[in-house]
């Protein structure tokens, strides 16, 4: 029996087959084309390609900075205390001459000068091609400010112009720490089994932006408004995991998880939140060696708060039990079989997006506070000055045209903005895709649905830091995450068809 068809068992006792129809047209596609028989799991009949060790190396590296320097926010605020530390975790794949690295750090989100710093410095260092590395972030809100103060670093480090100050701060030891774990990551690779698997986690995840009376959708409405008639979309209970077993070892030495939601903790001491918690129960489950990696799936309308039925448990207690409840959804299933038979492949793609457009009269209003543009709420009034002009988190429009968009060339045609879109293959079922912006969770049931890979592992917040992106119904619906976004509607739709042509592609391989 072949591992795909134990994975459908598998999944099929947990009841999600019908979740995952690609599961099905892709086992067709299988019966249908001999050389993908080869590739699966008979292991009598191993082609070339997967006789080659498959290698994995994980690193995990703090980056927490010191007590007092700025937490994210609007106005940032100085830090008070350290719950437990930020990391950059890093692991490292080897088949071959393929060779590629996926980073997540415990930030708010990855700026493109971050990423493409710390990809060249990687590169000189390992050999890892820039393109085969994906940098992403766990959208930690207990995590430092890194704004538009970064940027002016970044250029200074462009321009080879870091004074003494900065190069004892915090943004180099930031970028030092990043670039360490994918170093010492590469460095301790070894070869290993993986084992790939869809957990359950219902009932703890809410759909934030909700239908209200007067027919209009709100983010947050307030816990139990009595205006809310429903929420206006889903949410994903699904953990998506891959494990990593060294091999003569019976303990799982590392793991990717996968969930879509928000943090839980709001605080003035860093922590990186409930992935902490995911950290902690695996090392009671597979040992104090074992590292956690945590992927950020889909969730930029995905937070912790049921605002229909709100209670009020303790932040810390509710934390720990999130990240418990994450950890044991991927034990819950662990299947017996492992897939003896990866074939990594690494794509890289970038394709360029419109970014929204202003007028010269919404950039002059923008820059300072004054009467209202819109009839919206103020809340909503500010952050729209901040998309346009003012860099509170994310750059602002009018900086994206600066610095990472590119010009029209015709008169009148809009700015793009190169997207990067990143898919590791690891076997027949399973597929990591990463691109940047805070998604939609409807795009990660979206791709599971269309991907012909069983397990396929969408991370968003990868590579450059362009805040929400809605489906076009979110939109169209409004409010806050539509109103601060930067990419045209449309866009994360484009983004994840581009995804599947390459997990398209990367299954006929
Ligand atoms: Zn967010």
């Amino acid at each position: 029996m072949t591992n795909r068809r134990n994975f459908i068992k598998q999944m099929a006792t947990v009841g999600i087959v019908s979740n995952i129809p690609g599961v099905l047209s892709s086992q067709n596609k299988f019966s249908q084309n001999k050389s993908l028989m080869s590739l699966n799991n008979d292991t009598e009949n191993l082609d070339m390609t997967n006789d080659l060790p498959f290698e994995v190396g994980v690193s995990m590296v703090d980056i927490t900075p010191p007590v007092g320097f700025p937490l994210y926010g609007y106005p940032s605020k100085p830090s008070t205390g350290i719950k437990d530390p930020l990391y950059a975790k890093a692991i490292v794949f080897k088949q071959g001459k393929t060779k590629g690295a996926l980073v997540i750090c415990n930030l708010l989100g990855i700026p493109r000068d971050l990423s493409r710093i710390v990809r060249e410095r990687a590169q000189n260092e390992t050999g890892i091609p820039f393109q085969n590395i994906s940098i992403s972030a766990t959208h930690t809100h207990t995590s430092p400010g890194i704004t538009e103060s970064f940027k002016e670093y970044a250029l200074r480090e462009s321009a080879n112009k870091l004074t003494d100050e900065d190069k004892k701060g915090y943004f180099t030891k930031l970028i030092n720490g990043v670039t360490t774990s994918i170093i010492s990551a590469n460095s301790n690779t070894s070869k290993v089994e993986i084992t790939s698997g869809i957990g359950q986690a219902p009932g703890i995840s809410f759909n934030r932006r909700y239908l209200m009376t007067d027919g209009r959708v709100r983010f947050n409405p307030g816990r139990n408004n009595p205006n809310i008639v429903r929420p206006s979309g889903p949410v994903d209970p699904d953990v998506s995991f891959v494990l990593f077993r060294k091999q003569g070892q019976n303990r799982y030495s590392s793991s990717l998880t996968v969930f879509s939601s928000h943090y839980v903790r709001d605080a003035t001491e860093f922590s990186s939140d409930y992935p902490h918690f995911i950290q902690q129960r695996f090392n009671e489950l597979f040992g104090n060696q074992h590292v956690s990696v945590f992927g950020l799936g889909p969730c930029g309308n995905i937070n912790t708060v049921n605002a229909m039925n709100a209670s009020t448990e303790n932040a810390d207690v509710k934390v720990k039990k999130f990240g418990y409840i994450l950890a044991d959804a991927v034990n819950n299933v662990l299947p017996k079989e492992i897939n003896r038979n990866p074939s990594l492949e690494i794509v890289s793609k970038i394709i360029y997006l419109p970014i929204q457009d202003y007028t010269k009269e919404e950039l002059e209003w923008s820059g300072e506070e004054g009467e209202q543009l819109y009839n919206e709420r103020s809340f909503l009034n500010h952050r729209r000055r901040l998309k346009i002009s003012i860099w509170g988190v994310q750059p602002p429009l009018e900086k994206l045209r600066m610095y990472e968009a590119v010009a029209p060339a015709v008169s009148g045609d809009v700015w793009y903005l190169p997207v990067e879109i990143h898919v590791f293959k690891l076997d027949q079922e399973t597929a990591i895709v990463t691109m940047p912006s805070e998604l939609f969770v409807e795009f990660g049931i979206d791709i599971k649905k269309r991907s012909p890979f069983a397990n396929t592992m969408l991370i968003e917040l990868a590579n450059a830091d362009i805040a929400y992106l809605p489906t076009i119904q979110g939109f169209k619906e409004g409010d806050y995450e539509a109103i601060n976004s930067r990419l045209i509607p449309g866009s994360g739709e484009k983004m994840i068809d581009s995804a599947i042509e390459i997990l398209e592609s990367l299954k006929k391989q």
